[in-house]
């Protein structure tokens, strides 16, 4: 039998699931208020077949409303970006076909005058408890339904709408739930972009699945997520690399009583969970020796959800991300599509599960080539060892031909971020007549450091083989970065 799609909200009982500001908002208080807005999209309809509503607003009472609203009525959910752009938020309507989008009153300015051009009705969630009738029934939605799009992050290409069915959902979450141990006694902050699955799935849906409690912030706040942790507030933790980065930083930034109340809550927390991007062994081994905490490095991208995952019981390794979650099948595959059968060889990750999305919304193109015999291709290349994955990079970009060589951005990235005066390092290849690709590096320095060229590659010898170390160097005030905190690679292309 199917197992009822987020149980504790239809549960509905007084435990808190939302803290949002001063606020808190029970499951029973939770629950009715999605209803309501259910039926306020619905006026009277009986389903919204598949019609693409845009929620867009950051995490808190609205977004959680409008989304859970959307799915309930029948539609498919457009969760986007709360900084977009007016020709970004354009593009997604677009190509999304929007035909009404829930703003939070923030997102409203933004928003007016793209709606008026597309004649897309903007609408608030107030406007839409408001609106509902008493006894609107709800339709029954198939769980083979289409329940979101999510745009990919498009740190390689222009975003694509991923469309993910309710079964997915319940897939990924399941999933994560059992391998993380969630449980309705878990209490979990969330001020990640709420437009990627790391929000999305693993921080608000795992929680609001099992019945926890999620502390909703519009944006991350280092110093009073700080203040929080060490007062006990959470359980489980779970950020982005460059989150920990700005924690770390903090952390050491504190005197010495406040620091140790903090590392003591982070401590104290039975998970903290590092993803989306590679979390360097640096940050990874700092973390342990601030707060005790064994970061947990888990692997996935918006087509599959989560697919690899350090273990929770057993030994988490740094610089890798785990091994491959139960209900899930990867596979790397060579050149020729063929299965690598030695480990030690680097191939594409591939992924089969109940997970994985259905396509690219409106791209037969675009989702045709993203399968290959029922695989999909992730486009990351990994080596395994003793069953654990070691992401080399992206074959796109974070492979390096050279000289005959394939090199992993990735693992240089690692070894520079060891130089002392380098903060944060990014590795990209750039087209040579003699070597096809050479290797070349954009690093921000730390406070009144200095690093040049001959310096990097004196300091790089020994410590890499020679056909590995940069040849190309470029000092940047920032890395340019996506809303993720990942690094936009093509953006570096034109800058080196
Ligand atoms: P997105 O679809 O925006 O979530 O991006 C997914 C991509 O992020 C993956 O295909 C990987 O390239 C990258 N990624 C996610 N998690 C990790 C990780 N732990 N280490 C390295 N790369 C990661």
């Amino acid at each position: 039998m199917a197992i009822e799609a987020f149980p504790a909200l239809h549960e509905a009982n007084d435990r808190v699931a939302l803290i949002d500001g001063e606020s808190s908002w029970s499951y029973r208080e939770l629950n009715a208020r999605i209803d309501r807005c259910a039926a306020g999209l619905l006026n009277g309809k009986n389903d919204l077949h598949e019609e693409r509503v845009a929620v867009f607003a950051p995490a808190g009472l609205d977004y959680v409303t409008a989304l859970h609203g959307v799915w309930r009525a029948g539609g498919i959910a457009v969760p986007l970006n709360v900084g977009a752009t007016a020709p970004e938020i354009e593009y997604y309507f677009r190509k999304a076909g929007v035909t009404r989008v829930i703003a939070s009153r923030q997102q409203l300015v933004a928003t007016d005058p793209v709606c008026r051009r597309l004649g897309v009705e903007l609408l608030e969630v107030n406007d839409l408890l408001g609106a509902s009738r008493q006894q609107q029934p709800l339709p029954a939605v198939e769980r083979s339904r289409p329940a979101m799009i999510v745009y990919t992050s498009g740190t390689t290409s222009k975003p694509k709408g991923a469309v993910i069915t309710h079964k997915a959902i319940h897939t990924q979450v399941i999933t994560l739930i059992k391998a993380w141990r969630w449980t309705r006694k878990d209490s979990i902050p969330l001020f990640l972009p709420l437009h990627h699955l790391h929000g999305i799935i693993n921080v608000l849906s795992c929680a609001l699945w099992c019945g926890a409690t999620v502390h909703a912030s519009p944006k991350l706040d280092v110093a009073r997520l700080c203040e929080q942790a060490g007062s006990g507030a959470f359980s489980v933790f779970m950020a982005v690399p460059t989150v920990y980065v700005k924690l770390i930083e903090h952390i050491e930034s504190l005197a010495a009583p406040q620091r140790k109340a903090v590392c003591r809550g982070f401590g104290r927390m039975r998970l903290n969970v590092s993803g989306s991007a590679a979390c360097p062994v640096r940050v990874f081994e700092r973390w342990k020796q601030l707060t005790g905490q064994t970061l947990l490095e888990r692997y996935g991208a918006t087509e599959t959800g989560m697919t690899i995952s350090n273990p929770y019981d057993g030994e988490r390794r740094a610089g890798f991300v785990g091994q491959v979650l139960p209900g899930v099948r990867a596979q790397l595959f060579d050149d020729n599509h063929r299965p690598v059968r030695n480990d030690a060889t680097p191939g594409e990750i591939r992924i089969r599960s109940d997970g994985v999305f259905q396509g690219y919304w409106d791209d037969e193109r675009a989702s045709r080539a993203s399968f290959h015999d029922g695989w999909f291709r992730t486009g990351d290349i990994a080596v395994v060892e003793d069953g654990y994955y070691r992401i080399l990079g992206r074959s796109s970009i974070d492979i390096i031909k050279s000289g005959g060589y394939k090199l992993s951005a990735l693992e240089i990235e690692g070894v520079l971020l060891d130089h002392e005066a380098i903060g944060e390092a990014a590795v990209i290849g750039l087209p040579d007549d003699t070597w096809g690709e050479v290797v070349a590096a954009a690093v921000t320095l730390k406070d009144g450091a200095s690093l040049d060229l001959a310096g990097l590659k004196h300091w790089c010898a020994g410590r890499m083989s020679a056909y590995k170390i940069p040849k190309r160097l470029k000092v940047l005030n920032d890395l340019p970065r996506n809303a993720m905190g990942k690094v936009v690679k093509p953006a570096l292309r034109d800058l080196l």
